[in-house]
């Protein structure tokens, strides 16, 4: 079935699906009232839907009382409720919960749930493997296999707000926050990403503050400036290095994209949001002796100066692909001492879910045939490279 795409929803574009059926999961607001609008029904009439969907967990039509028996005849021929399918689910004794998700074409995807007190944070993931290849991520060695679909993206929200008993009359807010920091590069999967994390904050689907969804990115650029005009989301930049010498080994879309470019390209989606005082979240991820050194943490707060940020560290997590160990316990004080000393509210993520592997990084599924696009990836920027030497 083709997704119908993130610009303007038309009924055409939306009957244009041949035989298939629509999966309505996947569809933010203005698209299924175009998909309603093409088969002559009323604008409520899809937001009733939506709000059984995305409100009371329904994946079929029949449970939608008050929705007139011809009405669910005619979406039972045409449409359905498919949200991805969960292979396995994993509990762990911190209260951390990952999924491993199935999705068309077989590959597992992994989507976590972490409880924190009051706030209960899920990581989705937006695409099966990564092409960008950073050098300490489990997802990027597995190389990429496809983008999600919307409905594969907002189905891992769906599945894990509904394994709490939260789509139902009264049930419990588990899931408050949603990152997009698992599986894949988002703005790599640009329409469906956008599409999901605006039914998130849909006060028809789960109603998430747009303070609590948060998209990180490793810096595809013309993409981001392109943001702001889709979402009002939160922003994470995934950094990792203080400077571009040490950021193109780790995030190899650096010698693309460079560190000066993505600040900006970041200050200007924050500066394009109705609300002030926003703050980017910058991810650095400590690996022990590669970036985690003392004269890093002053050259981060230098880069910084100029840019409204919080500072989130992660220490590395290993993956048994990977030869980098986890930053020392004393590096790790020592670089945030250094970073809240110059004045920046500097948090480091804690581990959890160890021991079932739903740790940042760590998120492998089981991604077959891979297509070694990564290779492809590094091909272009070993010519962007060349170009820059000889035009020196
Ligand atoms: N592609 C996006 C979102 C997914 S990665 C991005 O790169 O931002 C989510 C976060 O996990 C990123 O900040 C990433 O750098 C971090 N991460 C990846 N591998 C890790 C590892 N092995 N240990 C700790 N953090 C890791
Ligand atoms: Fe992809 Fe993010 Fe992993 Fe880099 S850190 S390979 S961008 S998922």
């Amino acid at each position: 079935m083709t997704e119908v795409s993130s610009s303007t929803p038309s009924a055409q574009a939306v009957v244009a699906e041949g035989s298939a059926k629509m999966n309505l999961i996947g569809l933010p607001e203005a698209k299924l009232v175009a998909f309603f609008e093409s088969i002559g029904e009323k604008k409520f009439r899809a937001i009733q839907v939506m709000k059984w969907i995305h409100q009371y967990g329904a994946d079929n039509f029949d449970d939608m009382s008050n929705v007139s028996k011809d009405l669910r005849a005619k979406l039972k021929n045409i449409a359905e409720i498919r949200p991805p399918e969960v292979v396995q689910q994993f509990d762990s004794t911190d209260g951390t919960r990952k999924f491993l998700i199935r999705v068309a074409g077989g590959n597992v995807i992994e989507t976590v749930f972490i409880p924190d007190g009051d706030r209960g944070t899920l990581c989705v993931s937006s695409q099966v493997g990564c092409s960008l290849d950073c050098s300490f991520c489990a997802t990027g060695k597995q190389g990429f296999n496809r983008d999600l679909t919307a409905a594969e993206i907002i189905g891992q929200v769906w599945i894990a707000a509904k394994s709490f008993g939260q789509l139902q009359a009264n049930g419990p807010r588990r899931v408050t926050n949603v990152v997009m920091m698992g599986m894949g590069e988002p703005l790599l999967n640009f329409d469906n990403v956008v599409d999901s994390m605006n039914l998130m904050m849909h006060d028809n689907a789960y109603g998430i503050s747009k303070r609590r969804v948060t998209l990180s990115t490793s810096g595809v650029v013309p993409q981001l400036d392109r943001l702001s005009q889709f979402t009002d989301a939160c922003l994470a930049i995934s950094l990792h290095a203080p400077n571009d010498e040490l950021r193109n080994e780790l995030v190899p879309i650096n010698r693309k994209y460079p560190i000066a470019m993505l600040l900006d390209s970041a200050k200007r989606y924050i500066e394009a949001m109705p609300d002030t005082h926003r703050k980017i979240t910058i991810e650095y991820t400590l690996i022990d002796q590669v970036n985690d050194r003392p004269h890093h943490a002053h050259q981060l707060a230098e880069l910084l100066r100029e840019v409204p940020v919080k500072i989130n560290l992660i220490p590395f997590n290993p993956f048994n692909l990977s030869n980098y160990k986890r930053v020392s316990n004393n590096a790790l004080r020592k670089f945030q001492d250094i970073l809240m000393e110059a004045g920046y509210i500097t948090t480091v993520r804690t581990t959890r879910g160890d021991d079932i592997d739903a740790a940042c990084g760590q998120l492998a599924g089981q991604v077959n045939d891979i297509t070694r696009r990564s290779e492809r990836y590094r091909a272009q920027f070993d010519e962007v490279q060349a170009v820059k030497i000889v035009g020196q």
